[in-house]
């Protein structure tokens, strides 16, 4: 149990006492942890906009505080600087995360009932971990051996475009290793990689050739996958690849599971669900899949093979937030969250996963659009409006008709179709909008205060 309650002040005969719950927020590069974790301790210093988190509304919290983090070698999480970009005057959107980040906010919590008020006041530390998604896919890899993971990868990017030239790069796996070699082929599997992921794929493993964090040019990245020979010679290229392979599941992949992934609490996964839809069939089924090697990774029984590393701790919440709801108007919110609860429920059915309480919604941490109805072809069209980012210029844009039906996208796409029949799914880049904010609110969002209660309300009741 993570969750370690202290009893550690005794004021005029009342016991406070101490909770500290570590939520993990994750998510592909660019599905939007840096605006989520901003907006998120905004909105808990300045709580005039969660109405939907219980204890905020009905003033069980009664403050709410950044604190110095308790893990000195974690870089601390640039608050300050990521709010400064959103909300200057001239808004712009922050620098997006790029390695393992933490902040604490302390939240001074008064239970309500006769026993809550006679316990006093607790003190509820949160201490919120970003990490790349990235990172996270690589949890596969520990119980992967080289051969597992070269051949894997190998079928996988067979037939895709943007591997052709990776896949091109001749290479014999029994020759005598050559570092020279070895780089190329590195850097040529990384080109691949970043390739696959602008094209919508996150089956990117090995997630530091993605986000290097502070392995930017270390040798460690220095593998790629490359077909089994028959035999396995030492000093050859096969061998050394394997043993790299093994340094990297060692020396990066376990101290980052175990330093910080193991102590988590409660986790929120965000998925720029809109931008895969807008992709295609490909990208919103990779996705999917995406989602149950998520949830595997969250597997940690007692018979778990992460248990085994680790020790037990289970993750007790998890919730997958399509982000960028902005982009739509709110009359398609419940067709986007019943896309991405199809989408969990079959990842849970595909990962065998219980246990932890999941949940699907739609949100957007930082609302940058209005809504507006236009007159199209005589029929009213429900779009919003906002600032666009390339040029500046204000317009209103409707992205498309999500299905009310979530099968209608989710079957082409587990049937590997090309492109959507019928409907053409767009997606615009806006700008935040400059912001006056009332004193006592935070920055306005779309049902950030319902993703708090669900990952951590309990604690705030
Ligand atoms: P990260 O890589 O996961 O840290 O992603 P960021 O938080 O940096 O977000 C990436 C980009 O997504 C931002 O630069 C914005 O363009 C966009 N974005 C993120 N959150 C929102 C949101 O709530 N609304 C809108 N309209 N755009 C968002």
């Amino acid at each position: 149990m993570r969750i370690s309650e202290v009893l550690n002040s005794v004021t005029g005969g009342v016991v406070g006492s101490e909770v500290t719950v570590r939520l993990g927020v994750t998510g592909l590069s660019r599905a939007g942890k840096t605006v989520f974790i901003t907006s998120l301790v905004a909105n808990l210093l300045d709580r005039g906009r969660m109405a939907q988190l219980l204890g905020a509304a009905n003033g069980a919290v009664q403050a709410a505080y950044l604190q110095p983090q308790p893990d000195d070698t974690t870089p601390r999480f640039e608050y300050e600087a990521h709010l400064a970009a959103l909300t200057s005057d001239t808004p712009h959107w922050p620098q997006s995360t790029r390695t393992v980040s933490q902040l604490r906010v302390s939240l001074k919590v008064q239970p309500s009932g006769i026993i809550g008020r006679l316990a006093g006041p607790r003190t509820v530390h949160l201490d919120i971990v970003d990490y790349p998604g990235e990172w996270l896919l690589d949890l596969g890899l520990l119980e992967k051996s080289y051969a597992e993971w070269a051949a894997g990868v190998l079928m996988a990017i067979e037939g895709r475009d943007c591997a052709d030239a990776f896949l091109a790069y001749q290479v014999d796996p029994a020759a005598n290793y050559d570092e020279v070699v070895a780089q190329e082929l590195a850097a040529s599997f990384t080109t691949y990689l970043h390739a696959a992921r602008d094209a919508g794929f996150s089956d990117c493993t090995p997630g530091r050739f993605l986000l290097p964090g502070e392995l930017e040019g270390s040798p460690a990245l220095t593998f790629a996958p490359i077909s089994e020979p028959q035999s396995k010679n030492r000093g050859s290229m096969w061998r050394e690849m394997e043993r790299r392979y093994e340094a990297y599941k060692k020396q990066v992949v376990q101290p980052f599971f175990r330093d910080h992934f193991a102590k988590i609490d409660r986790q929120v996964v965000l998925m720029d669900a809109l931008g895969a839809i807008h992709r295609g069939p490909q990208a919103v089924e990779d996705m999917r899949r995406a989602m149950a090697d998520i949830l595997t990774a969250f597997k940690t029984g007692k018979v778990g093979f992460l248990a085994s590393l680790f020790g037990v701790h289970r993750v007790e919440r998890i919730l997958f937030a399509a982000t960028k709801a902005d982009h739509l108007h709110h009359r398609q919110h419940p067709r986007l969250t019943g896309i991405v609860s199809a989408m969990l429920r079959d990842a849970k059915d595909r990962a065998d996963f219980s246990g932890a309480l999941t949940a699907a919604m739609s949100i957007a941490a930082l609302r940058a659009t209005v809504e507006e109805t236009l007159a199209h072809d005589g029929k009213p069209l429900d779009c919003v409006r906002g600032t666009l980012l390339d040029s500046g210029k204000q317009a209103a844009f409707y992205p498309g008709e999500l299905p009310d039906d979530p099968a209608k996208l989710l079957g082409p796409a587990y049937d590997g179709a090309d492109q959507w029949l019928g409907e053409d799914y767009q997606i615009m880049s806006f700008a935040p909008a400059p912001l006056t904010l009332k004193s006592g609110d935070g920055p306005p969002h779309i049902r950030l205060d319902k993703a708090a209660e669900f990952l951590f309300g309990d604690y705030l009741r």
